[in-house]
Order: C-alpha cells, then sequence, then structure tokens
C-alpha cells in the first residue's frame, strides 16, 4: 500500500473502491449503484460522522436501527449504504450493499483494512486498567512515531471496528482497547484486530456476576492470545498468578512478563514518582502502585517492539480521561481523588492505597455499591472494608446498597463509618464535617453517580 498524505476526512486514503468492500463482505449489489469502483472516502455507521463519498453502514442498535437513517444517508452524500438482507428499503431509490448481518460485515471491514495496515497493532484487555494502560502505551508510542488509540469506550465489538477503520497509512502504531462482558467476546475482537502484541493487565473480579468465577474470567481474558499470530508478543502482568497460569495454557508463543516483584520487566518503586527499571530512573506519569505497573507495560510494548523504551526518562504526560485518578480541590488544602468513573474490588483496592499514600492530614473513604458481582457482592464489600481497616483510614462515608453497606461497615470496624441513602444527605454531611487537610477519596461503579457529589464539593470552593 502506498503512502499518502491524507486529509482528516480521508479516511480511507482514496484507495477503496465500492467493489473491493463488496467482496470483502461477500455483498450483492443493487442497480441504483452507477458507479462500483467509486473510491470511498470513510465508512461510517452514525449519519453525524458522516462525509460526502462514505459509505453507510446501518447497525441495529438497542435504541436505534441505521436503517432507519439511509435516505438521510444517501442525502448527505453516501455513495451507498450496508444493508440487512431482509430490511424493507426501496431497491430503485437507493444505492444499497446487500449482507446477511449489517454488524458482521463492519466487523469483516475492520479486519480486512486492519490486514492492510502498516501498523503495528497492540491489543490491551484485563479487568482493570485497560484505558490507563491504553493511554500510557499510546503515550509512550507517541515518542517514537504516530500513534492511533482507541477513543471514548469504543472497546466493543463496534468500537474495535470503527477504530481499525481509522487505521490510516501514516500510522506506525494502533493501540487498540478491548473489553468484555461475556465468554466468547474478546476471541471475536482479537480476530478482528489480530494484534502484534497482546497485552493482558490482569484477571480480577469485574463481571464475575456474569462470569462465575475468577478463572472463568482468566480464561476470557486469554481469549486475546488463543488467536494470535504465532509471530505476536504476549505481555503479561507477572504479578497475577491465575492470569499467567491461564495464558500458558493457550498461549506457547513470545512472551514477556512485567510486575514490582517479578517478571522480565522488573520495575522499582524509588519512591512516589519515580520508577527504576534495568537502572533507568523513570518519571512515573501518574500516581500509584497500579500506575506504576500500568507504565511496566507500556515499557514492556516499547521492548517487545524493540524501541527506545530508556528515552522514556524525559518523561510523559498522560491525561486520563474524567473521573479516573483525577485530584480536584474542593477548597484551600482540601482535595479530592475523583475515581467516580466506575469501580471493582481492584481498582477499588488500588484506590484506597493510593489515598493512604497521600501526604495529609485526615484520609476520608467516600464509597458506593460495586455493582455486577453476584452472590458474593457481600463477601467483596467486607473485603473492601477490611482494606479501609488495614490502611488504617480516619473515616468511612457509605453510599450503597443496604446489604453492601452493611458489609463495608462491618469490614472496616472499628474505623468510623456512616451510612447514607440520598446523595443530598451525604453531600450535606460531608460539606460540614470537611476540614483542612482532608485528603478524600470518591469511588463508586458508575450507577451509584458519585461524580455528582463530586461535582458539587468542588464548585463550592
Ligand atoms: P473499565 O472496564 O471500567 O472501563 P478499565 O479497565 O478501562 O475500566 P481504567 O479506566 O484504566 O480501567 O481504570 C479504572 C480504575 O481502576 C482506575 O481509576 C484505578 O482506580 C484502577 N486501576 C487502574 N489500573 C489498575 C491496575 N493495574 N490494578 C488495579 N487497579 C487499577
Amino acid at each position: 500500500m502506498k503512502t499518502v498524505v491524507l486529509e482528516a476526512d480521508e479516511i480511507m486514503g482514496g484507495q477503496i473502491s465500492l467493489v473491493d468492500v463488496a467482496a470483502a463482505i461477500n455483498a450483492r449489489w443493487n442497480r441504483a449503484i452507477a458507479k462500483p469502483d467509486t473510491f470511498l472516502t470513510a465508512i461510517v455507521t452514525d449519519t453525524r460522522e458522516l462525509v460526502p463519498g462514505s459509505l453507510f453502514v446501518a447497525l441495529v442498535g438497542e435504541r436505534f436501527d441505521g436503517h432507519q437513517f439511509v435516505a438521510a444517508a444517501i442525502a448527505a452524500g453516501a455513495v451507498a449504504a450496508v444493508v440487512n438482507e431482509t430490511a424493507a428499503i426501496s431497491e430503485t431509490s437507493y444505492p444499497l450493499l446487500r449482507v446477511a448481518d449489517t454488524l458482521v460485515a463492519y466487523q469483516q471491514l475492520g479486519r480486512w483494512w486492519r490486514e492492510r495496515a502498516n501498523a503495528k497493532i497492540i491489543a490491551i484487555t484485563g479487568s482493570v486498567g485497560k484505558t490507563t494502560t491504553k493511554e500510557l502505551i499510546a503515550a509512550a508510542l507517541a515518542t517514537q512515531g504516530s500513534v492511533l488509540k482507541t477513543q471514548a469506550n469504543y472497546n466493543n465489538e463496534i468500537g474495535v471496528p470503527k477504530t481499525l477503520l481509522s487505521l490510516e497509512p501514516s500510522h506506525q502504531f494502533g493501540v487498540i482497547e478491548m473489553g468484555m462482558r461475556a465468554a466468547g467476546e474478546i476471541a471475536l475482537l482479537s480476530r478482528l484486530a489480530q494484534p502484534d502484541i497482546a497485552v493482558i493487565t490482569n484477571v480480577g473480579t469485574a463481571h464475575i456476576g456474569r462470569l462465575g468465577s475468577e478463572q472463568a474470567i482468566a480464561q476470557a481474558k486469554c481469549e486475546l492470545l488463543a488467536e494470535l499470530p504465532a509471530t505476536s508478543v504476549a505481555i503479561l502482568n507477572d504479578d497475577n498468578e491465575r492470569l499467567i497460569k491461564t495464558a500458558a495454557t493457550v498461549w506457547q508463543g513470545r512472551q514477556i512478563t512485567y510486575g514490582l516483584t517479578g517478571g522480565t520487566v522488573q520495575g522499582h518503586l524509588i519512591d512516589a514518582t519515580t520508577l527504576m527499571v534495568e537502572g533507568v530512573r523513570l518519571p512515573l506519569p501518574l500516581p500509584g502502585q497500579h500506575n506504576a505497573l500500568n507504565y511496566l507495560a507500556a515499557i514492556a510494548v516499547m521492548q517487545a517492539l524493540g524501541l527506545d523504551w530508556r528515552s522514556l526518562a524525559k518523561g510523559i504526560t498522560v491525561t486520563l480521561p474524567s473521573g479516573r485518578a483525577r485530584r480536584r480541590a474542593i477548597a484551600a488544602d482540601i482535595w479530592l481523588l475523583d475515581e467516580t468513573y466506575n469501580a471493582g474490588v481492584e481498582s477499588m483496592t488500588a484506590a484506597l492505597h493510593l489515598l493512604a499514600e497521600t501526604p495529609g492530614k485526615r484520609h476520608i473513604a467516600v464509597l458506593g455499591t460495586m455493582k455486577e458481582l453476584g452472590a458474593r457482592s457481600p463477601e467483596f464489600h467486607h473485603q473492601i472494608g477490611q482494606v479501609v481497616k488495614q490502611l488504617q483510614l480516619d473515616h468511612l462515608f457509605i453510599l450503597a446498597d443496604p446489604v453492601e453497606a452493611d458489609a463495608l461497615a462491618a469490614g472496616a470496624a472499628p474505623v468510623p463509618s456512616e451510612k447514607f441513602n440520598t446523595h443530598a444527605d451525604l453531600l450535606e454531611r460531608l460539606q460540614g464535617f470537611l476540614e483542612k487537610g482532608d485528603r478524600l477519596l470518591l469511588k463508586a461503579s458508575r450507577a451509584v453517580a458519585l461524580d455528582q457529589i463530586a461535582d458539587q464539593l468542588c464548585c463550592q470552593s
């Protein structure tokens, strides 16, 4: 594929025609397609992203059916629409490519385009730390070349092909995040992305309510490795024994492990802001031991690709999406760690450690329910309460379902705790409670909406 300089809206670089696409997805095209050899500018599923010359793929979602937007897409300049065989759309009015399933076709296009890409593809999955590790890897690789990375939360069966279809000939690296809610999903995403490098950050308890056991989660994460091309490299968190053991059952190819206590790439924390790797002092872009681990994954990726990882000694800057490890001021010398984006056992534990390590007068945890933990939910909440106790935090505020709230408080005792049923009551109590030198952690599953408390606390100063 020849390298061309692209305009921002010429995603496919004027190299892909409708005929190519139709062949790649085994589509039947209708007579309304006057010029099948037309070059495409982009492949989109959302009319708001459409530029003239795009191919529109009509996906059927939970809330919208893309087939209802075919007319609008063609009116906005789409050269054709990929639609389901059974969709009731006029054959004579619109240029259509008919397929059995538009989602499968979109995924096939993602893989097909990926196979034509120049970029090295780095895929990342794990129970926790995916987005952070993706951002760290992307920032580290950006010191060496042009990087495409997953945007927003496009890490599923639609988001991964979307990202793959954004690859341009100029990209040297594609950093692709892969999320899952059930077994089989990562295997599909791995087949689409054909990663050169596959990173698994850890195996924990997220989605255990759906998957049943930690071992089932480990197997689901390791689907990433099962179908890797033989020349690929697996990069695994050495601190996670279940992950290492499960990976060994599906991957016998090249492997790099990373960790703070072992692994082929081993790091030592010199202080809160510096990581030592093979005698090189590296400034930590993000605080906390868990982020040191995530950074080691990025260093391992650079090593796997034969890149100059030592140049990271100059430091890199990473900004995470909101609700993750964000320090926000409430008033003079009172601030909170905004972790309100989501929570599970591992991330709650990591964030509590980060709170405890933060210099300050009082350390206060404001915690809510961790969802999707199934029958073991009270046990896991009790476990988190015990972390609060072990870390000797000063106070625990709880906004959680009654069983989980009791479990948190019981685990944390004798750390004083208070339970709340409403955001308003919790906010009022916090406003009266806080004093100079306080450090807070706010963390819960997204559904608890602790971000509302964070926003209200932080705009009161
Ligand atoms: P999700 O699947 O919910 O989108 P994710 O896997 O993308 O999450 P991140 O968004 O990177 O995870 O991190 C979420 C939170 O998890 C962080 O704010 C931090 O509290 C914690 N975390 C990040 N990395 C790790 C890690 N390696 N181990 C434990 N906890 C971590």
